[in-house]
């Protein structure tokens, strides 16, 4: 006899984060970036650790203080410069195409522009550019001084979701986005999304890892498809 599983309800986005909250406080304030900084910061974040990124943020920022200049800079330049993230030897190559690209269709690597534009235009603008898919043109769009209301969605995010039973399994990042869109609180701005993205991350850091999940120290074992299901 074929037994069926019940199937689990998505849990409400409001109900995870307000346990999240509850757990984990608020995120600490920082200093936000113009948009062309923090859209390199996303380049270089990607798959990397949020302190090594950081630090090569800073060690490009000195070579380059004016981001123009990276329009010019070498493939061995640029190696030298961001060897410790993961993806060094793509954005070696990325980082400048994307300057030059944004110089020769904009005038200039300002990103500013994009404040008055609609998110979805944004978006698709920056994701037509070298190296850019869906986290960095959102991270552009939302830590920056843009504050737009999207959703920052990383790795950490992403696996928690599918546990949660919010997405389904085989879903990439891509396909994620608008599922975990259409879930949002119509009340939420661009604040409450950003401080969505940073508990979701510090639960993927601290307790659901990718690969031993703690469901018994988690605040969210209660709505949690993965935990109900032993
Ligand atoms: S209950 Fe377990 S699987 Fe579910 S979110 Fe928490 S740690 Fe992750």
């Amino acid at each position: 006899m074929q037994l069926h599983l019940p199937i689990e309800a998505p849990q409400p986005v409001e109900a995870v984060h307000r346990q999240l909250a509850q757990t984990f406080g608020r995120p600490p304030e920082r200093p936000r970036l113009d948009p062309a900084s923090q859209f390199i910061r996303g380049m270089l974040s990607v798959r990397t650790h949020g302190e090594v990124s950081r630090d090569v943020f800073q060690r490009l920022q000195q070579r380059f203080p004016n981001w123009k200049g990276l329009e010019g800079a070498s493939f061995n330049e640029m190696w030298n410069l961001i060897a410790d993230i993961t993806l060094a030897e793509k954005y070696a190559r990325y980082i400048p195409q994307a300057v030059r690209n944004i110089i020769s269709l904009r005038g200039a690597f300002d990103l500013d522009f994009l404040h008055d534009w609609p998110v979805r235009s944004a978006m698709q603008w920056l994701e037509r550019l070298p190296g850019v898919g869906v986290k960095i043109a959102a991270s552009t769009l939302n830590f920056s001084t843009l504050q737009k209301r999207v959703l920052v969605i990383d790795t950490h995010h992403l696996r928690i979701a599918k546990r949660l039973g919010l997405v389904g399994p085989p879903a990439s990042i891509e396909e994620a986005y608008p599922v975990l869109e259409r879930q949002l609180p119509d009340n939420w701005d661009a604040g409450a999304l950003e401080e969505h993205h940073w508990l979701m991350k510090r639960l993927g850091q601290t307790i659901c890892t990718a690969r031993a999940p703690s469901c018994g120290q988690c605040p969210l074992k209660n709505l949690c498809a993965y935990a109900k299901a032993g």
